[in-house]
């Protein structure tokens, strides 16, 4: 399982990204929700999508799921 987390803040593009712990990317903590443990990242997506309908994935750790918008 894989821990994850979704950025509270908007980026420029108006999405938010999701991101696996230890992406070298991820914003600071206390700028992250933690969705929880995963075993992939589509389930990932789907959970953060729950709370943040325009969740994306990050280019650097989920580059399978980030979309350009
Ligand atoms: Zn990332």
């Amino acid at each position: 399982m894989q821990k994850y987390h979704v950025h509270k803040k908007k980026m420029a593009s108006g999405d938010h990204e999701v991101h696996k712990e230890g992406c070298e990317w991820c914003p600071p903590q206390d700028q992250l929700y933690s969705i929880g443990e995963f075993p992939t990242p589509e389930k990932a997506l789907e959970s953060a999508k729950k709370k943040y309908p325009n969740a994306n994935g990050c280019h650097h750790c989920l580059p399978d799921h980030f979309q350009l918008v």
